[in-house]
């Protein structure tokens, strides 16, 4: 059985597992998993993974606002996807006193996201997302960001603030902005999903092993179709890494997660 197993990125508080959570944090014990980091991605969620995070020894909170929410509300009344309001910077507030009292090991989910809100938005998502990169460095902690299509704008900001500790998730952009930001010294976390991925596979492949860690996204971007992803199933990844760095799949599970203990100070 695999031991040493992480996943930086998971959404527990998602309420497709609230009938069964006790179950799924068994089965991420029983997969070798040493840690789950769940992302909050607003004020009830974050709260939530507070929670989780007193309750499971595996569990560690990551405390950020959603890049699609950090914009709700100036977003058009017909805008598709339902959002719970909130106070973005009474948020922004409680994150950094939780980030303080030493309550979250990261700040994360946030970034930006050129799929969802439009375009004129766009500075008002960076204003957000500056916010929360400045509270990660004045704590020394890891962001974890979302970067969907604006992955070379993400990556130009972090710089910009002089970011050291950062976690790209899911990145799906060129695979030269992932280069780069290796060679940043960021790092970049693999879904589960990578099998069925040629982007991922290239990044597995080819950025270095030191800038790698697995995560989930659970429920969202399950490895198997149309089924609930969960933590568990960061051992896709692993066996993955494994095969194309022809190491050993304990080899590989112990890099990943001695690059999670040096990077969120384990
Ligand atoms: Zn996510």
């Amino acid at each position: 059985m695999l031991e040493n197993c992480v996943d930086v990125h998971a959404h527990l508080t998602h309420p497709d597992f609230q009938a069964d959570m006790e179950q799924v944090v068994q089965n991420a014990r029983e997969a070798g998993l040493n840690k789950i980091v769940v992302n909050g991605l607003d004020t009830t969620s974050n709260r939530q993974t507070l929670e989780l995070a007193q309750k499971f020894d595996i569990v560690e909170a990551a405390l950020g606002i959603y890049p699609v929410y950090a914009v709700h509300p100036k977003l058009p009344a017909d805008f598709p996807l339902k959002i719970e309001p909130f106070d973005i910077a009474a948020e922004i507030a409680f994150i950094d006193e939780a980030a303080k009292a030493g309550r979250c090991v990261a700040i994360g989910e946030c970034g930006l996201d050129g799929y969802w809100p439009p375009e004129e938005l766009d500075s008002a998502q960076e204003e957000v997302f500056e916010k929360l990169i400045d509270i990660s460095m004045r704590h020394d902690l890891p962001i974890i960001v979302h970067s969907r299509k604006r992955e070379a704008r993400c990556l130009e900001i972090l710089q910009a603030l002089g970011a050291r500790k950062v976690v790209f998730h899911c990145f799906m952009g060129k695979f030269k902005i992932a280069r780069a930001g290796a060679e940043a010294g960021y790092h970049f976390s693999i879904p589960a999903t990578a099998h069925s991925s040629t982007g991922f596979q290239k990044m597995l492949k080819e950025l270095p092993l030191e800038q790698l860690l697995t995560e989930t996204d659970c429920p969202y971007l399950s490895p198997v179709r149309n089924t609930r992803n969960e933590p568990a199933n960061v051992v896709n990844t692993v066996k993955l890494l494994a095969n194309f760095k022809s190491l050993s799949e304990e080899q590989a599970a112990l890099k990943i997660w001695s690059n999670y203990k040096l990077l969120f100070g384990a």
